[in-house]
């Protein structure tokens, strides 16, 4: 294919991301916690897919709420016309409180802020919707269990007040992404009764909130009201020995360039700085004009690109704007402008494969893509055909029971 508006659209490199499979993966994620309600976290510019773009799928996908750390996140996507409930939870002291009650964005709160928050809500006359955070084990953010009392009473005391209303009590877990440790099941044990202490001081919200990802998916007794989603959303197994296609999730980002250079090199040829790799025979190098400076880990070693139909694997050290594959043949069929994918899309590789490559997980790879890699949304369309081909199953099944 020689046109130039292939499956980068004339880009020398791109991040594609599909509405579609978002859509489908909380979709996915819904039905299997239901009738606990669905949070997804947007934080992160969406774990990299782009903010605005991570929370229409979610919503067309059925999220009831979204998710970020920031205040200035959920600004974001409130001023670009997002109507969902919104809840941030990340602050400090010069967080703008007042812009987020003013644009009814619900707040986190561990200990400090609901000061902060109340005077807000003072100012502006109306109160904030708030969700109180205990620390069950996590030791980040969150009230101490020693301090929870004193969170309830201050709580309970700007609620009669009228300067805020509790909608929610939540914490977070440590180790759910390995689902035997007995440490969820004491995080859990004391949500549980941070829960009836809130009760006993009157404060009895709607929505209590635990589970991640990985809780969402293996720990039921975890779902309570509502869950918070991020990196299963994105079609990402949080499980080490899971994949997310195991799970039932598509990939909704794929990472792709073209091969931007290809020669042949005798045997001992040295590879990028610090010649940390020599090659063993002649061979032909590709080079993957992708680096750190997009977000590809300098660490990565032996890591995957799919070229055509086969997977190479990069050698030497990733350097700022490019990376060098062996394509293992002196004699090889790949050239200059083969599409080469990194991960994601139908090649089979996975932001988990880099991670593994790169002493790191898959929710670095995919949120850490730089800004000099342009960001396309292709919408798939994967869920609406799956949509007609249920359809088309329960007919054909109708049809064979009606006899
Ligand atoms: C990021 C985040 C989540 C989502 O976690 P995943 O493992 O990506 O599902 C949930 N809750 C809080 C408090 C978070 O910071």
């Amino acid at each position: 294919m020689s046109s130039t508006v292939g499956p980068l659209e004339g880009l020398e490199r791109a991040t594609i991301i599909d509405p579609a499979a978002i859509r489908h993966n909380v979709r996915t994620i819904a039905v299997a916690v239901s009738p606990a309600k669905v949070m997804v976290a947007v934080k992160a510019d969406g774990y990299g897919h782009g903010a605005l773009t991570a929370a229409q799928a979610a919503l067309d996908g059925g999220a009831d709420w979204l998710g970020v750390a920031h205040v200035t996140e959920a600004i974001e996507l409130r001023d670009s016309g997002i109507e969902t409930p919104i809840l941030a939870w990340l602050h400090t002291r010069d967080t703008d409180f007042i812009a987020a009650v003013e644009r009814h964005i619900a707040l986190g709160i561990s200990g400090w802020e609901i000061e902060a928050v109340a005077e807000a809500a003072a100012a502006l006359q109306t109160p904030a919707h708030v969700h109180l955070k205990i620390d069950t084990g996590l030791g980040r953010n969150g009230c101490p269990t020693e301090k929870w009392p004193e969170l309830l009473r201050a709580a309970a005391d700007h609620q009669e007040r009228g300067l805020i209303s509790v909608e929610g009590i939540f914490t977070h877990l440590a180790v759910a992404d390995e689902p035997d440790r007995r440490e969820t099941d004491e995080q859990l044990a004391l949500f549980r009764e941070a829960v009836a202490t809130a009760e006993d001081a009157g404060i009895t919200p709607d929505l209590r909130h635990a589970a991640n990802t990985p809780a969402a998916m293996s720990r039921p007794d975890a779902h309570f009201d509502m869950v918070r989603v991020g990196v299963g959303v994105y079609g990402q197994s949080p499980f080490a020995d899971r994949t997310g296609e195991d799970l039932g999730l598509k990939p909704t980002m794929e990472l792709r360039t073209t091969v931007s250079n290809v020669k042949r090199v005798p045997a001992g040829q040295g590879i990028s700085y610090g010649l940390t790799h020599r090659v063993d025979r002649p061979t032909s190098l590709g080079l993957i004009p992708l680096g750190y400076g997009d977000g590809v880990p300098r660490i990565a070693v032996d890591a995957p690109v799919r070229i055509g139909d086969r997977v190479y694997r990069s050698v030497g050290r990733v350097a700022m704007d490019q990376f060098v594959v062996d394509l293992e043949d002196p004699e090889t069929e790949v050239q200059v402008g083969d599409d080469a994918v990194l991960f994601g899309g139908d090649s089979g590789l996975s932001a988990a494969d880099w991670g593994a490559a790169a002493q790191t997980i898959n929710y670095e790879i995919i949120t850490r893509i730089g800004a000099r890699v342009p960001r396309i949304v292709r919408d798939s369309g994967l869920d609406q055909i799956e949509a007609d081909q249920e359809a088309e199953g329960v007919q054909q099944s109708t049809a064979q029971g009606v006899r």
